[in-house]
């Protein structure tokens, strides 16, 4: 199978809008470099028309019950899995990942919809007992319209980790997802909609990134930023969302560190790590980056990594064998190799790829570098890209004290059987997730969420929820 044809439009009021009086921009694909479709960007009066439909909305949806709102998101999980094919072929072709990937992420979305069903129902309150006949009541109640913008990594999850915490708690939300990846966000609207979601509850606009968010962050309408993106432009949204003195929750880059003791199981540690250092080409936030290993099994590590790391096979997200797609957009493929060129020029050793492969797309090959010393910008900057960087330590207090030195507090790996240690690890590693043995992270009922620059808030889990409600005291006497 190729490209998938794209279905492309902003959804306002309950009306698809298309590209007659309006700008666009193209979509394209990053196997091929070629244009998908014209997508058409919003306009003011657009803006202005969502966030009318998402005050109106607001009031209806925060008066309907929690069943009918959890009936809508079940139904919605419920048509995801049906069309599990058509969707994982759009967010292929946008954004270039592999067809299983894409197909897990659809499966990652339809669960995190049916979890966030269920939160719907346990929006629980408190009732504080006083004299006889007085009592104080606790009241969560939904925050009001939400202003979410979200990247282009996950086109299925991102746009639905926005939509199912903010609906289940009562919210109307206008959504931004990447003018890259449009289509996914399209086709889970689409989805919503014949769920039975009213088309003023979620809308998505497209447009001029900047544009859109000022307009939409000095409305008085909007109450609550929700943004997935770069650290960079987070702190740029917390402060426009200052101004209103909105809530925020903000998931934001990271760097993560992957420490690796000499008492692991080696081989299956680099089995795991490898794969999930090249899921979706390194475009995550969660991937495992700085690999700081014990110097027992540093070599054996390393020489491990490459041989596994030049045995993937790079191709279209669509080729039967193909274990890694190419990168979403040319200045992810720009930035990695003048990522390698820098940690090349400082001593680092390329042990696999490190150079941009043949074809007209956005190739990249995976990348492993040895010995990079912490100056080199890959050790400090978030890659975002299928590039891998080791270095070995001594001791545990070096290991946590490099997993420590950077701004960046999202994720982290552990690798070691002593559970002493892994107890010292899960206190002391300053991020939001840390995983032991293992390298998954996302669960739809655990919260997922970074510290420091990494940003702040958490999305999944009753936390997603609870992020999107306001508390209320009343006193009855
Ligand atoms: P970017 O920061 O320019 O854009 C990231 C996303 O934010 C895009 O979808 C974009 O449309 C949106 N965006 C940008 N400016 C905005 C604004 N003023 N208002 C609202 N939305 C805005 O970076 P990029 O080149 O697209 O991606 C590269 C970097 O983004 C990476 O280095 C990585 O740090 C980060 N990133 C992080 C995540 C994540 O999951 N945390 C996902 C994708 C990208």
């Amino acid at each position: 199978m190729t490209a998938y044809p794209m279905d492309l439009g902003l959804f306002v009021d309950g009306e698809w809008l298309g590209a007659a009086g309006r700008d666009t921009v193209p979509v394209l694909d990053p196997a091929t470099g070629e244009t998908l479709g014209d997508l058409p960007l919003a306009t003011r009066a657009d803006l202005d028309r969502a966030l009318a439909a998402a005050d109106r909305g607001f009031r209806e949806w925060r008066a309907t019950a929690p069943e009918a709102r959890a009936a809508v998101l079940s139904r919605a999980a419920a048509l995801i899995r049906e069309r599990i094919d058509a969707l994982a072929a759009i967010a292929t072709t946008e954004q270039g990942k592999i067809i299983a990937e894409a197909k897990g992420e659809a499966m990652a979305a339809a669960a995190m919809l049916d979890f966030q069903a269920g939160e719907a129902m346990r929006i629980y309150g408190r009732v504080l007992q006083r004299a006889p006949g007085t009592r104080s009541l606790v009241l969560h109640q939904p925050i009001g319209p939400v202003a979410a913008f979200c990247a282009w990594n996950f086109p299925i999850l991102n746009v639905v980790r926005k939509l199912s915490p903010a609906l289940a708690a009562g919210c109307s939300i206008i959504l931004k997802p990447s003018e890259e990846t449009p289509g996914s966000a399209v086709a889970i609207l689409r989805i919503l909609a014949e769920a039975g979601l009213p088309g003023n509850v979620a809308q998505i606009v497209f447009g001029v990134p900047d544009e859109v968010s000022r307009h939409l962050l000095a409305s008085p309408v909007t109450r609550k930023l929700s943004f997935t993106g770069s650290v960079p432009v987070g702190k740029h949204l917390a402060r426009l969302a200052a101004d209103t003195m909105m809530r925020t929750t903000m998931e934001l880059g990271g760097h993560g560190p992957v420490l690796v003791f000499d008492d692991c199981d080696l081989d299956r540690t680099l089995d795991m790590l490898v794969t999930h250092k090249f899921r979706n080409a390194g475009q995550v936030c969660v991937a495992p980056t700085r690999f700081y290993v014990q110097e027992a099994i540093y070599s054996r590590f390393t020489e491990g990594f490459a041989e596994r790391t030049r045995r993937l096979r790079l191709g279209s997200g669509f080729g039967a064998d193909v274990q890694m797609g190419p990168l979403a957009n040319p200045r992810r493929s720009a930035a990695i190799a003048e990522l390698v060129e820098d940690a090349r020029a400082a001593g680092g050793r390329v042990l696999a790829g490190g150079d941009r492969s043949a074809g007209d797309g956005f190739f990249f090959a995976p990348t492993l570098i040895a010995d990079v010393p912490s100056s080199a910008r890959a050790m400090n900057e978030e890659p975002f890209g299928p590039l891998a960087l080791t270095q070995s330590f001594a001791t545990v207090e070096d290991a946590i004290a490099n997993a420590n030195r950077l701004p960046f507090g999202l994720a982290a790996y552990c690798f070691t059987e002593n559970a002493r240690r892994q107890n010292l690890l899960a206190d002391a590693i300053e991020a939001g997730m840390v995983a032991f043995n293992g390298t998954r992270l996302t669960w739809p009922d655990a919260p997922f969420g970074g510290m420091k620059d990494s940003g702040f808030g958490s999305e999944d889990g009753p936390e997603g929820v609870a992020a999107h409600l306001v508390t209320k005291s009343v006193h009855i006497s």
